[in-house]
């Protein structure tokens, strides 16, 4: 692939840029460039190229504007302390960015080609890595839009694949704290043979109306049941879940309506490795209700890319509420783990780092 290059003669400039990075906030900045390339059932991907970064013109009959064909990925680059560039694991989000694009009716991005334009990106606008101190990082948003403009219903014959960057402060900026549940009993994000696996945009949108539900409620995040029998613990909606037992073993859930987190893959290889027994496997909401006032559950901890690894404090639900477990020792420990593999503080041992710059 020979990605070109139009380089952007309005960068932000150096004074400006220092501001930003300074105080990046989470998805409000953009870098300078973005990548892009297209698909056609005749040139199969074609034009990949970085250009600066700008509004797209769409026609309003644009089909990912009705039906919303769309995946996204989300992943971070880091700035280890000699200003080295890194990804984590990028072969996982591209590969699941397959998956996610079966699901959704969509042709292949090959693996090497989405971490190329991935690394390409971070190249160009590697002045917007930020410096590691304070978990900083530049969060990069590859996605794929149907744009072909036809109303009919089936899938895209023109389709967008993009990569665009923001630079990310701390997601905790007080240090980590717990983050409240609400236990939504009327909306679920997933059903038996929908996209709940897949990253796409419309999961996302289901669960907007859940999460404002947990607000009014008082509470930081909205957690999921199954759609089917509505007893087993799913996510939260951008983050997988973990439970932690009085003797050391750990239980995330496993419905096959989630999305398989690459920070909970992660972690359950780093659990491993500490010494704990991990299993995947159905986990009811009872069995978190009752292990928890029992004592028998002693952390709980969610994970994903933007916040790594937060400790999960009470859980709400409609005439209820459960307590924060009493620890959040272990949840600590890995989240240190992870975040120092990251930011090149501990040795790679599982080989998930892949140097950009
Ligand atoms: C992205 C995402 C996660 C977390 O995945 P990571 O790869 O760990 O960032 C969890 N749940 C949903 C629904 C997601 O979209």
């Amino acid at each position: 692939m020979e990605i070109s290059t139009t380089l952007s003669d309005q960068v932000v400039d150096d004074a400006k840029l220092s501001e930003i990075l300074a105080a990046p906030g989470f998805g409000i900045h953009f870098t300078d460039h973005m990548f892009t390339t297209e698909w056609t059932p005749e040139k199969g991907w074609h034009d990949p190229r970085i250009t600066p970064y700008g509004p797209l013109t769409l026609d309003p009959a644009t089909a990912v504007l009705h039906y919303a064909q769309e995946t996204f990925e989300g992943m971070k680059a880091y700035r280890h302390e000699d200003g080295s560039i890194w990804t984590f694991r990028p072969e996982a989000n591209a590969e699941r960015m397959v998956r996610s694009s079966r699901r959704l009716a969509f042709p292949e991005l090959p693996v090497e080609e989405f971490v190329a334009a991935v690394d390409e990106l971070v190249k160009v606008d590697a002045r917007w890595v930020p410096e590691s101190v304070g978990e900083k990082s530049l969060y990069l948003r590859p996605f794929m839009i149907a744009t072909e403009k036809f109303l009919g219903v089936r899938p895209s014959q023109h389709v967008t694949f993009m990569v665009i960057a923001s630079p990310a402060g701390a997601y905790f900026k007080g240090g980590v704290k717990p983050v409240s549940l609400w236990l939504t009993e009327e909306y679920t994000r997933a059903g038996r043979g929908g996209m709940g696996a897949a990253k796409t945009g419309g999961n996302y949108a289901s669960s907007l109306v859940a999460q404002q539900e947990a607000s009014a409620h008082g509470c930081d995040q909205v957690v999921f049941l199954d759609g089917q029998e509505g007893k087993y613990v799913e996510e939260l909606g951008g983050m997988n879940m973990y439970f932690v037992f009085k003797d050391g073993s750990i239980v995330t859930p496993q419905t096959g309506t989630i999305l398989e987190g690459i920070t909970r893959s992660s972690v359950i290889e780093l659990a491993g490795k500490l010494g704990h027994q991990v299993s995947e496997r159905k986990f009811s909401i009872d069995e978190w209700r009752n292990g928890v006032d029992s004592g028998e559950i002693v952390e709980i901890f969610a994970c994903g890319t933007a916040a790594v690894v937060t400790p999960v404090g009470s859980l709400k639900w409609d005439g209820g509420e459960v307590a924060a477990p009493a620890s959040t020792e272990l949840t600590m420990q890995i989240r240190q783990a992870l975040v120092d593999i990251q930011y090149g503080r501990a040795e790679d041992s599982f080989g998930w780092m892949h140097r950009v710059v």
